[in-house]
């Protein structure tokens, strides 16, 4: 199918087309192959072929909750049956146009392949060209500890179609060129940060040094890598970014290298860029002699699967490839569209990917800045952008005592006096609904317990009731012990 036209296109336009292609995807391939939705269709008597716009999609599919995903994620994959293989009775057999594409692109195969491969007796080359369509080849996971993670499968053509395609919106920037140098910080593991930063540059052939995460490669030895290779666009989590440009510094003060004059551009995901993060990459970058390097957001999630939603240059708001994704700002009071430009909470379905497939899922993510859908003046293409601060709606806020508190501002607050990575603050409800709050703090000789517990009082009103002074290797396991990859600063058990 031909790409969806994101430049010079009416943005409503290119929503109704986008929406088509929802439509047939759900009719086509969701309700014959999804065995979750099919489960779920019948039980609620969706009536697929009422579905004739957005409103109608909206009235008939109900949302998807992280609850649904999380204890039926087999379900999710679309498994069409194959002619004469064991079937499934909970979905359809693949349909004959499928089948009759698979015969061509076998016959394409066989020719690529010369004389390599066996003479094809038992019709396995077209069942191989359906696997590549179908089959889960890789999973991601989130680093979760409590046995639920989050969990996403993908099929070779998904690889191929639309996780490359995410690359193409990272090429889009403005100090983007084909041999612009990219450095991956992310943590070797099997989440979509490592996957995703490891394989969309690779797709699309774009240099990359991937350095596996501080425990495989030093901070100190992938500072020399990028000093030797100039290189010129990092990507991390936030606070492991912030880390990493402090090691630089540091390193230029000791004379170990001369800066990182080089680096054009830095992309920050996976957690919330707060303003204190952001000032100190700023002011990081400007210290080794690259103070014209843009700082921008991305973000995905493991449910996601995409390779992620970013800015095309600072301030543009996170490009929405509309081919892959149909997306809904929703009021989280009201759960129906919020206002244009409010904020909201992002809903989004799948579209025309295979292996996990998802409709209508609630994120849970409060796109407090609103979206917009008109052509964007940094890089002239018409997607929906979504525009920060992002909130986790549920994980960003908890309750404590009765109290909503905010923990971005927590971690904030905390972090103007204590070094990020060096702390863990532990809420545990007990068994009589009761709070106790223990802050753990790594060796730090001159800390004022007084200080931090008015800094803590004063930005969300919460007491510690305990502070313990760890070592190093405490904190590392308290904060990275459980397998994650991004620091866990809170533990709320
Ligand atoms: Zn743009």
């Amino acid at each position: 199918m031909s790409a969806l036209r994101c430049r010079g296109i009416e943005s409503q336009v290119q929503r109704d087309e986008s929406f088509a292609r929802l439509r047939r995807f759900l009719i086509d391939d969701v309700a014959r192959y999804s065995p979750f939705y099919r489960r779920k269709f019948a039980a609620l008597q969706v009536d697929l072929d009422a579905i004739a716009s957005e409103a109608d999609f909206a009235a008939h599919v109900p949302f998807t909750s992280k609850e649904e995903l999380r204890s039926h994620f087999a379900d999710f994959v679309l498994s069409p049956n194959y002619p004469g293989k064991p079937a499934n009775p909970d979905v359809e057999e693949i349909s004959t146009s499928y089948l009759a594409r698979y015969k061509a692109s076998a016959q394409a195969a066989a020719e690529i392949a010369g004389d390599i491969e066996p003479t094809d007796r038992a019709g396995d080359y077209v069942w191989r060209e359906f696997l590549n369509d179908w089959q889960p080849i890789l999973t991601t996971r989130t680093g979760g500890t409590t046995g639920n993670a989050a969990q996403s499968a993908y099929s070779l053509s998904d690889i191929h179609g639309p996780l490359r395609r995410a690359g193409l919106f990272h090429h889009n920037f403005s100090t983007w060129s084909p041999t612009q140098r990219y450095m991956s910080l992310l943590p070797a593991g099997e989440h979509l940060g490592f996957y995703g930063n490891f394989l969309v540059p690779l797709l699309n052939g774009q240099p990359l040094r991937p350095m596996f995460g501080g425990r495989v490669t030093s901070t100190e030895n992938q500072v020399l890598v990028a000093h030797r290779e100039k290189t010129q666009a990092l990507f991390g989590t936030s606070s492991y970014l912030v880390a990493w440009l402090d090691t630089a510094c540091k390193m230029l003060h000791d004379g170990r290298i001369d800066g990182l004059p080089h680096i054009e551009m830095v992309s920050a995901s996976a957690e919330a860029l707060s303003e204190g993060y952001e000032s100190a990459i700023r002011r990081n970058l400007a210290e080794l002699g690259a103070p014209g390097a843009r700082v921008v957001q991305g973000m995905s999630s493991t449910e996601l699967k995409s390779g992620g939603f970013r800015e095309c240059d600072e301030n543009t708001g996170l490009h929405v490839d509309p081919q892959h994704f149909f997306i809904e700002v929703i009021d989280p009071e009201t759960r129906l569209p919020a206002a244009p430009g409010t904020p909201g909470v992002l809903v989004w379905s799948h579209i025309d990917w295979h292996g996990t497939v998802i409709l209508r899922y609630w994120s849970g993510d409060l796109i407090e800045g609103g979206t917009k859908w008109d052509e964007c003046t940094g890089c002239g293409l018409t997607v929906p952008r979504l525009f920060g601060p992002f909130r986790r709606l549920e994980s960003d806020f908890i309750k404590v005592r009765g109290a909503r508190v905010d923990l971005t501002e927590l971690r904030a607050a905390i972090e103007t006096l204590i070094a990020r990575d060096t702390y863990q603050i532990e809420i545990l409800a007990g068994a009589d609904g009761r709070h106790r709050v223990n802050a753990y703090v790594q060796d730090h000789p001159g800390l004022d317990a007084a200080k931090l517990h008015d800094i803590v009082m004063g930005a969300v009103e919460l007491r510690i009731d305990r502070l313990s002074l760890v070592d190093h290797g405490d904190m590392q396991t308290r904060l990275y012990g459980g397998g994650g990859w991004k620091p866990r600063w809170l533990i709320n058990a």
